[in-house]
């Protein structure tokens, strides 16, 4: 097709402030090769001028203090403005990530349902009363806002992670500052812009964008920020959790996965072909929650591989402007030669290459076919690192028991999803499964009323839902005393 990138400009959103930072990120698309869009590479200085922004719009400002009603009128207002620039707005995810087009309007419609259930969150906050606490004593427990959150925002799905946290915080009464991620800062601002109009007041939101460091360790280490949401790697993780302990600061961690997905022999094989595929090829592998671990019955094996193994050869890579792309860019040369490392691992340890396996530069991009190996053991490298690419291994089972300890043998725990047609199967397997979210015969399917998060080197925190909702939240007691007290000490006067 048609479409040509424009080159876009952006500068940081602070009200009342402007950057000194002449440095600039330039954003070359890793599909094409041409550069799309340029940000500004933030400062210390700069995080330090968003925050205090937030910090005064949290302590002074009306935004808190609104209604839930009004917060939610503003936050509805928001989607319908995120809906009619929807195609634009996926258009800059296409070009900054290199994802399908297809893809990046799926995100954008996940976005402006993400908007919509936050503003219903918005009116229904509530407490809890105790009036059985004598006849002079009355409490009552009701959730705040948690105050200023700093949130760090992952290149994979910068638009959908920044819809899974900022209207959730905002719904809840907060301010926020944004830090994008220095690959894909683009739909972070635009959405921002269009907060603008649909009445969220100045100082509710800045975005700051740059690099983790220093704008990213400016926000965990800050005293006046109170809650950091930060969805990114393991590793990078592991340094926000340590950096949070100087202030005690609350934070929530979304990190890397292994995900399984386990075939038994009922399944419904087209079903679970096709959700096989979709579970690790979706973004190009670039999902934190990807099936990239395929379990399947020893008994059905043969066939589903065939079959899986064909499909994935058909795919069609590349042209990501194009409405029937399937699979898109890795998010930078330095991302690519990392998959391709583990191509080669899977080579040398002795999978069984059965597709792809190789680099596809063209148009430009930084493709990886979509691979799959079979017979991949549990102690290969592939089955137990974070590929982060268009990268399959299976592994055969013969019992449940085998199955459920092949997904469970992991250092994550983000994922799992099983295909049967048995319920018994089914309900018995999914408590077993140590993850945040367990699939049944669907896969890498979250909405905005189901809570996601980790368990083990995934992280803790919830995103979206209830649960994801209270994350922006403190809990306070209030404890009231009716009519004269009881006198604790003897001593008048
Ligand atoms: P990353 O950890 O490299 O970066 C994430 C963000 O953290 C970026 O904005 C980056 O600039 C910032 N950052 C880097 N160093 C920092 C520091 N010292 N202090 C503060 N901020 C810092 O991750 P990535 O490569 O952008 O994203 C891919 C990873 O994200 C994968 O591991 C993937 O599994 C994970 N992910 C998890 C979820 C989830 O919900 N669990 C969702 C999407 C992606």
């Amino acid at each position: 097709m048609n479409y040509v990138s424009t080159v876009r400009e952006y500068g940081i959103v602070v009200d009342g402030y402007s950057t000194g930072s002449l440095q600039m990120i330039d954003r070359v698309s890793p599909a094409s090769g041409r550069l799309v869009s340029r940000f500004v590479s933030g400062t210390a200085e700069d995080a330090a001028a968003a925050i205090a922004v937030a910090r005064k719009a949290f302590d002074d400002g009306p935004w808190p203090r609104l209604s839930g009603l009004e917060r939610a009128a503003i936050l509805r207002r928001w989607a319908d403005l995120i809906a009619e620039d929807k195609e634009r707005l996926a258009r800059i995810e296409v070009d900054e990530v290199g994802k399908p087009i297809r893809m990046a309007r799926g995100d954008l419609d996940g976005v402006i349902d993400l908007f919509q259930f936050a503003a219903s969150l918005a009116m229904q906050v509530h407490g809890e009363t105790y009036t059985n606490l004598g006849p002079d004593k009355t409490a009552w427990v009701h959730r705040e806002p948690v105050g200023v959150v700093g949130m760090i925002i992952p290149w994979n799905f910068p638009a959908i992670i920044y819809a899974q946290k900022v209207p959730y915080a905002l719904a809840a009464g907060c301010t926020v500052v944004v830090k994008p991620s220095e690959f894909t800062s683009g739909t972070a601002l635009e959405l921002t812009r269009l907060a603008r109009e649909a009445g969220v007041p100045d100082g509710v939101i800045s975005v700051v964008t740059g690099f983790g460091d220093p704008v990213g360790e400016a926000l965990v280490k800050s005293p006046d920020v109170d809650f950091v949401s930060f969805t990114g790697s393991t590793n990078v993780g592991r340094r926000i959790v340590a950096n949070s302990a100087e202030t005690l600061k609350r934070v929530s961690v979304e990190l890397g996965g292994k995900s399984a997905n386990i075939i038994f022999a009922d399944a419904d094989l087209d079903d679970a072909i096709d959700g096989a595929l979709f579970g690790v090829f979706f973004n190009q592998g670039e999902c934190c929650c990807a099936g990239t671990r395929l379990l399947v019955d020893e008994a059905i094996a043969d066939t589903f591989v065939e079959r899986l193994t064909a499909r994935a050869k058909a795919m069609k890579v590349g042209s990501v402007h194009d409405d029937d792309s399937d699979v898109g860019a890795m998010i930078s040369e330095t991302h690519l030669n990392r998959v391709c490392s583990y191509l080669d691992k899977g080579r040398s340890e002795g999978a069984r290459l059965l597709a792809g396996g190789d680099v596809d530069r063209s148009g430009g991009g930084l493709f990886v076919q979509p691979t799959v190996f079979d017979h991949v053991a549990p102690d290969m490298t592939i089955f137990r690192e974070e590929i982060f690419g268009p990268v399959l291994s299976i592994t055969r089972f013969k019992t449940t028991e085998e199955a459920v300890a092949l997904a469970n043998d992991t250092t994550y725990g983000l994922a799992n999803a099983i295909w049967t047609k048995n319920f018994d199967t089914a309900h018995q397997v999914a408590p077993r499964l140590r993850s945040g979210t367990v699939w049944i015969n669907t896969v890498v399917d979250t909405g905005p009323q189901t809570p996601f998060g980790g368990y083990k080197a995934s992280g803790f925190g919830r995103e979206m839902g209830q649960a994801g909702f209270e994350e922006f939240t403190n809990v306070k007691s209030v404890i009231a005393r009716l009519g004269k007290r009881t006198p604790y000490y003897a001593t008048k006067g």
